[in-house]
């Protein structure tokens, strides 16, 4: 049976022993023939052509070159011992060098003024000189010069893989004698409409291409009929799990909005809620109302305005009956969140609570007994939320702000709070790229708060080198002479790096010189005590200091809409989101606000565009496109624990339109056949049930 071939043990390939088995499957988790087939190349290199020693330059990553190897001598002795080999195309000479086995090495390659041999490596820059260090080489033969495939692959492999002669081309040499066995042997997994609608070729052929590109034509249809495999299944699979959690659990109703609701959003709103609050809003109103539990993302900038919008679900909840709790990541956030909401809410005679780690052993008591009688409507917190002592009589709604700070594991716990699951608002700061949120919450309701409340102006973004400190420095004073306050920000990456907290010191002696009494300074970094850091904090909120210097503590902590003026020291040091999210700790009031990033004149390509991006754009979405195309998407935030991130061939910084056609199409397929029960998708329903069985549930947030 053909499915058969895809599940047949690694050994049974020829070239591959047991010693090599072994070592597959430790190494790279490879047990099977289907396992080898989808440990795709990570690149190509194109072995027709032929690079001139003279022509070598730091921008090439591999060149192939073609002549003698003229000299050879073993330098060094021990440890540093090395066998170096001058080779010679008569347009220039480099040195071939090999620093492990360099002694068997020196054995087997010896100068032959007369044989050609054809090198192939990546140029290093060593003493102003280029040298190749352990090249592959080869003696000029038929199969060098015409090469059946042009483009040859290039695999990852480890250590322990090469000594084993499991590198590189090892490796390709093992696909290569597996490719030539494919024949009417790889099921197809998908539809054949879905198929020609994306004109995608067979499985089979992509197999076979992703590895012996017989041209770049070939390898592009390849590479596009694997990525959409990948994007589709994990579309199906994220879209059957919300389909199925929207059939099986049940959720709350609530059904009316009340007097909480109503009494607050007549009498007691502060201001005029913009159109997107609005909207969001009544997208989670509509939501809680409809008998299934909701498990929605909202997504909104800083200062855009998530909190009320949770609060007002909140009054909801309450109206029909039901607590809700708020968690943040932080204890000073967390305490924001309090504040600002039971202050709020203080004419409507709502019980608020706050539970974080530093909470006293008998406050907690009695906060949990209130929970438990009901007494407690609404409860604020730090994870300190998830300890198993804290037991509400009935939660309806669960508020995570900031998600991303939050594991799966964390979340999965508020499920196990009561026998019906609350409805649950993640609330995310950070923009993520649409195509990521598609993946990382692809089983989610999500909305956008995309509307800054009204009045405020956009954050002007400068940059600025080193030594123009003493004008910012004088332009910090202008603000101060109108009653702003500013904030001054050290990259704190490791709060024990010595030498950060050099820099942080060091700035902050050169403001407290630049700035003496009556001006006040606060200074909060992570080396200080909870209270220490909390006092300094206060100072700042309360406008008895005029500049705040910290580290990134403050990156989501405090509210003070009087600041004005956000300098971030030493910026290039800073990825793009966590720069965005600091300047969004200005522009919170009516006056128009500035951010200053300071750096000096060594800035690489990556630091320029981070600068320049920041000075063209407030907009968090655009930002956090650039990010990923700068960090890739494992790097950003949220994507480290999810496991969603594991893509064997697709990219989602590059991939977008693939992602949304395989999106688009999962969703018309479960539509017309949700479970998969039709003949025409029986491969499709096949593949789908042998996938991932080991699989942890990631996308079960709640
Ligand atoms: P986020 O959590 O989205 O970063 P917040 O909820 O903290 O933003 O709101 C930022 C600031 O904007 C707060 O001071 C809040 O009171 C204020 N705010 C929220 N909504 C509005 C609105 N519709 N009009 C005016 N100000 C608003
Ligand atoms: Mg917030």
């Amino acid at each position: 049976m053909s499915g058969s071939f895809l599940q047949t043990p690694i050994e049974y390939l020829k070239g591959v022993g047991p010693q090599k088995a072994e070592l597959l499957k430790k190494e790279l988790h490879i047990f099977n023939y289907g396992d080898l087939l989808t440990f795709y190349p990570f690149r190509y290199v194109d072995r027709t052509k032929f690079y001139k020693i003279k022509e070598i330059n730091a921008d090439l990553p591999y060149v192939q070159l073609r002549g003698k190897i003229v000299h050879t001598e073993m330098v060094g002795v021990k440890r540093s011992q090395r066998f170096v080999a001058r080779f010679t195309d008569g347009t220039g000479t480099l040195e071939l060098v090999w620093f492990q086995g360099a002694k068997w090495i020196g054995e087997k390659i010896k100068p032959h003024a007369s044989n050609e041999c054809v090198v192939f490596g990546k140029p290093a820059l060593f003493n102003g000189k280029f040298n190749i260090p352990h090249p592959e080489i080869d003696p000029v033969s038929e199969e060098n010069t015409v090469l059946a495939s042009a483009l040859q692959a290039v695999y990852n492999s480890t250590e322990k893989l090469k000594v084993r002669s499991l590198d590189t081309k090892g490796i390709a040499r093992i696909q290569k004698t597996l490719v030539l066995q494919i024949k009417n042997n790889i099921p197809e997994i998908l539809s054949k409409d879905i198929m020609d609608k994306f004109q995608l070729i067979s499985r089979e052929e992509a197999f076979k291409q992703i590895h012996l590109p017989k041209s770049p034509e070939d390898l592009r249809r390849a590479e596009l009929r694997l990525k959409f495999d990948e994007l589709f299944f994990i579309q199906l699979k994220l879209l059957k799990q919300k389909g199925l959690r929207e059939k099986t659990v049940r959720g709350n109703v609530f059904s009316k909005v009340g007097d909480y609701f109503n009494n607050f959003f007549t009498k007691h709103l502060p201001f005029e809620l913009t159109g997107a609050q609005k909207r969001v809003i009544k997208e989670i109103r509509l939501d809680m109302g409809s008998g299934k539990q909701m498990n929605r993302l909202v997504q909104g900038d800083v200062g855009s305005g998530k909190t009320l919008v949770a609060l007002m679900n909140m009054l909801i909840a309450l109206d029909n009956g039901f607590q809700s709790c708020l968690m943040a990541p932080t204890e000073i956030l967390a305490t924001q969140h309090y504040e600002t909401i039971s202050q709020l809410l203080k004419p409507l005679n709502v019980n608020v609570g706050l539970l974080t780690g530093s909470k006293k052993a008998k406050a907690r008591r009695i906060l949990h007994e209130q929970l438990q009688n009901g007494e407690m409507h609404i409860l604020i917190g730090t994870h300190a939320l998830l300890e198993d002592a804290v037991q509400f009589k009935n939660i309806g709604l669960v508020v995570i702000d900031e998600q991303h700070r939050f594991g799966v594991a964390q979340r999965a716990k508020m499920w196990t709070k009561n026998t019906i699951a609350p409805h649950v608002l993640i609330m995310s700061a950070t923009p993520i790229p649409r195509t990521l949120a598609m993946t990382l919450y692809g089983d989610l309701d999500v909305s956008v708060i995309d509307e800054m409340p009204p009045g405020r102006k956009p954050i002007q973004t400068v940059h600025r080198f080193d030594e123009n400190r003493m004008r910012v420095f004088g332009f910090m004073k202008e603000q101060i002479e109108v009653g702003r306050q500013i904030y001054v920000v050290y990259p704190l990456i490791k709060e024990s790096e010595k030498m950060d907290f050099k820099d942080l010191m060091d700035g902050y002696e050169s403001i407290a010189r630049a700035f003496p009494p009556p001006y006040q300074i606060s200074i909060v970094h992570g080396q200080m005590k909870a209270d220490a850091k909390e006092f300094e904090m206060q100072r700042f909120v309360k406008g008895e200091t005029q500049i705040m210097v910290a580290t990134t503590v403050i990156e989501v902590g405090v509210n003070v809409p009087n600041a004005s003026v956000m300098v971030i020291e030493s910026a290039e040091r800073f990825g793009l989101s966590q720069l965005h999210q600091l300047r969004g700790r200005v522009g919170r009031g009516a006056e128009q606000s500035y951010c200053i990033l300071m750096t000096s004149h060594k800035l690489g390509a990556d630091g320029k565009l981070r600068m320049e991006t920041m000075c063209r754009t407030n907009d968090g979405f655009e930002i956090a496109d650039v990010d990923m195309k700068l960090r890739g998407p494992g790097d950003m935030a949220g994507t480290q624990q999810s496991g969603v991130l594991d893509l064997n061939i697709a990219d989602l910084a590059k991939d977008s339109q693939i992602l949304h056609a395989a999106r688009n199409m999962v969703i018309e397929l479960l539509s017309e056949d949700p479970e998969l029960a039709k003949t025409e998708n029986s491969n499709i329903a096949y593949h789908f049930s042998m996938m991932g069985r080991n699989n942890t549930n990631w996308s079960r947030i709640s």
